[in-house]
């Protein structure tokens, strides 16, 4: 009993948290911007139906905040009383998918509206009376969480006040629990509840915090954002799959660049992408550069509604830490090819370690790499075959990237501009004046890289060089 006692005292969980209210905050329709018909049919209707089979079901998350902010939302989430089961018994079309928590897919051609069961958060102390559905290690992350719960319970366990809002498109209300709407009116990323202990449950949080303030325009509440830097290194134990996932979110959602800045004013980027960290401390401005280009580019892609690859992403994100490695390679006598692709491989198996990039992503992200060693070479046919080189473009728009982020490469991405652009007998000119040049082979002139010492300088430590010298 007293140790009961003690344990509501000292766990936050356990005690309403400073930001869940017991009754919602209830916005009718004329109190909030939003309308049935702006969501998707399908999910209405699905809440519908569950309504009236007697459950309680909501429109939920990213859809209700992202409407609320005229945006439109990526997916439709529903969250309902009603468990897995119970909803499958409703919907032909459902089936049910648990990797770290039992979902619902209900599937209407190529839409698929995702339906979670009302779940509550974990006691901190609760251990031994529930360790079959949830469960902590001991700096306080949660392994297991398929504990239901009820509505109240479902909104405190949510990570954020603005993702915590339920529309009922029935009677159109909106349900909030958290203050969601006041921080939506203020531009506010907050944590519902303590948020040290919610970012030491669930670390990604982190994550998630940068994801949606880039998104969103959004700032980071002061108390929010202050457990970060120093909780950042708990990233490092989160599954390499799970990070894969979170990080293309992170990349692919059409703010990388700014995410990215923010990810390394809060130290996230580190623990992410250790090497890329390394080079960002020692070459700055190179490694910046190159970083901030790619990812501003694969912005405007996004923007474009043009297709973006991870690989030319995370090509560029660890391009900049090769340069330490082959370095190092070479030091201990090891040819400049060879020595090249042993760094390449080790930082991708290294890299992997933190965030598992599949296979389908890392051979063409070597790939890129490798042509980067053959781009300077243009003699005979070569020029030619690399031209119907499936990956001729990614290799040429990198080598583009690493042009504007200041390597030097003689010219070579504009020759090779030019050399799209010409016809045949163009074609075999420019072929014929490579060979005028010093180098045979068609590289850059090597003379020009010898008299400047510091340029010199700067292709070994700066930027990875590829030309074979
Ligand atoms: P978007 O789909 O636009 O990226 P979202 O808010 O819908 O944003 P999801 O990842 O689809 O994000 O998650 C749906 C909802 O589930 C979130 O709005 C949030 O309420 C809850 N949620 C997701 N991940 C977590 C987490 N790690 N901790 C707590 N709640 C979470
Ligand atoms: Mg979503």
């Amino acid at each position: 009993m007293l140790k009961k006692l003690f344990q509501s005292l000292r766990s936050p969980l356990r005690k309403p948290q400073q930001h869940i209210r017991s009754t919602p905050e209830v916005l009718n329709s004329s109190q909030h911007s939003l309308q049935r018909s702006q969501f998707s049919r399908y999910a209405v209707s699905i809440v519908e139906r569950l309504q009236n089979a007697g459950y309680q079901a909501y429109l939920v998350g990213g859809c209700v905040r992202d409407l609320m902010l005229h945006i439109e939302p990526k997916d439709f989430d529903v969250a309902t009383s009603a468990t897995p089961e119970q909803v499958r018994a409703e919907f032909r079309n459902a089936r049910i998918i648990g990797r770290r928590f039992k979902l619902v897919h209900i599937h209407f051609g190529r839409e698929i509206i995702e339906v979670a069961t009302f779940r509550a958060n974990h006691p901190v102390d609760d251990e031994d009376e529930d360790s079959n559905q949830s469960s902590r290690n001991e700096s306080g992350r949660i392994l297991r969480d398929n504990v239901y719960g009820t509505l109240e319970e479902d909104a405190q366990r949510r990570d954020f006040t603005i993702n915590a809002l339920y529309y009922d498109p029935v009677s159109e209300r909106v349900l909030d629990y958290a203050n969601g709407v006041h921080d939506i009116r203020n531009r506010l990323i907050r944590l519902i509840g303590d948020p040290q202990q919610r970012y030491k449950e669930d670390p990604v949080r982190m994550l998630r915090a940068v994801r949606f303030a880039a998104k969103l325009d959004f700032g980071i509440e002061k108390h929010s954002a202050t457990p970060i830097q120093p909780l950042a290194p708990m990233l490092r134990d989160i599954p390499s799959a799970r990070l894969f996932e979170e990080v293309l979110k992170l990349f692919m959602s059409g703010y990388a660049a700014s995410t990215f800045e923010m990810l390394v004013d809060l130290e996230l980027f580190e623990p992410l992408f250790p090497a890329s960290s390394k080079a960002l401390e020692y070459n700055p401005t190179y490694t910046h550069t190159l970083i901030s280009e790619a990812l501003s580019n694969t912005d405007l892609r996004i923007k474009q509604n043009k297709p973006v690859t991870p690989a030319f992403l995370f090509a560029a994100l660890l391009w900049p830490a090769l340069p330490a490695k082959v370095l190092r390679l070479q030091e201990r006598g090891m040819p400049p090819i060879p020595a090249m692709n042993e760094a390449a491989q080790e930082l991708i198996l290294e890299q992997c370690q933190r965030i598992a990039i599949p296979k389908r992503f890392t051979m063409p992200i070597r790939e890129i790499w490798d042509m980067q060693e053959r781009l300077p070479r243009r003699s005979g046919k070569r020029a030619d075959m690399l031209l119907d080189n499936p990956r001729f473009r990614a290799g040429y728009d990198f080598l583009l990237l690493r042009e504007s982020a200041g390597e030097e490469t003689d010219g070579l991405g504009e020759w090779w501009t030019d050399y799209q652009e010409c016809n045949d007998s163009e074609r075999r000119e420019m072929i014929r004046d490579l060979s005028s040049k010093p180098d045979a082979t068609g590289a850059p002139p090597r003379k020009r890289r010898r008299t400047s010492g510091a340029k010199r300088k700067r292709a070994a430590g700066d930027a990875p060089n590829t030309s074979g010298e």
